[in-house]
């Protein structure tokens, strides 16, 4: 059974792989199937889905759209959904936005808690014309040789308590499933065991999650054995993946080898198929 790995960033958000070259390490580290997981967008998604076909690795279509319930961001995992369903194309647009108007936010957060004075056009053009997040802040903090690295910078600057001041645009969690749904895709929660305890694991899934992604880096073996156990109790589907951001950056060492069986790909691919004919069925 072969390989795979449904959680990946490329330069369309915050990794530092274009798209292609992606593909091409995910070919050479014997990986089958792949998905592209960019904050927001399906652009690296749309861009990678001819070279997939050259090497040989099955791409399958997805999007880590940071969601919110109760003022939290949760980062909610999409997969297999018709990538031109107008629906989720127009919120993925409203996230874009959203990311702007949030970053702008943020610095006004910083302005006044540490008298930074960062103009969002300088951050915008950071981030090129990728969705512009946190982490391309981090970099300009870095080059400005206010903080030394990276991760300092989320440490010091821009962590979750800058975030609880905020009170970002993004789609509710809810409504998104129910448009992940209606494109044909399925809903899993990203990284479950890295922010919440199981009682809000437990909320989330009233919500009508498909599944939970029981396999991620932050996740140490005893919380995967668990969350494994929830999804099969909970008859969910399991899904995993490296979360990989490029050389050098967060969780860079599990690409290729933190993996999924492609049993767990094919039960996903399954409900997405039955998911698409009902919704054509209904159509006749
Ligand atoms: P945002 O989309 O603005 O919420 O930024 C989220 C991204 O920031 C994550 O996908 C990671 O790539 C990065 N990130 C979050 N927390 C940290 C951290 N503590 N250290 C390094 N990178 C982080
Ligand atoms: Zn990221
Ligand atoms: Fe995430
Ligand atoms: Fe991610």
């Amino acid at each position: 059974m072969g390989k795979a790995d449904l959680h990946l960033h490329t330069t369309a958000s915050d990794g530092a792989s274009t798209p292609a070259d992606l593909v091409r390490l995910a070919g050479e580290r014997h990986l089958n199937t792949i998905s592209i997981t960019d904050h927001d967008t399906i652009k690296g998604y749309l861009d990678a889905a001819g070279i997939a076909n050259e090497v040989g690795v099955k791409l399958l279509p997805g999007v880590e759209v940071t969601t919110l319930h109760e003022k939290n961001e949760i980062h909610l995992l999409a997969y297999c959904f018709d990538e031109d369903h107008s629906e989720l194309n127009n919120t993925l647009a409203g996230q874009r936005q959203a990311r702007v108007n949030r970053m702008q936010q943020i610095l006004d957060q910083l302005k006044k808690r540490s008298g930074f004075e960062f103009s969002l056009d300088e951050v915008i053009s950071e981030a090129k014309s990728r969705n512009v997040g946190r982490p391309h802040l981090a970099q300009l903090m870095v080059k400005k040789k206010i903080v030394a690295s990276f991760t300092e910078a989320f440490i010091r600057y821009l962590g979750r308590s800058v975030l609880d001041e905020i009170v970002p645009e993004f789609v509710q969690l809810e409504e998104m499933i129910r448009i992940v749904k209606r494109a044909g895709g399925a809903a899993i929660l990203a990284h479950p065991g890295r922010l919440y305890d199981n009682k809000e694991i437990e909320a989330y899934i009233e919500l009508g999650l498909d599944g939970l992604e029981c396999i991620h880096p932050a996740h140490n073996f005893e919380r995967q054995k668990e969350l494994t156990k929830l999804a099969e109790n909970r008859q969910l589907l399991i899904t995993g993946g490296s979360d990989y951001h490029g050389t050098g950056k967060e969780y860079d060492p599990y690409f290729g080898i933190l993996t999924l069986s492609e049993k767990h790909v094919n039960r996903l691919e399954r409900l997405s198929q039955n998911r698409k004919r009902l919704k054509s069925e209904m159509k006749q």
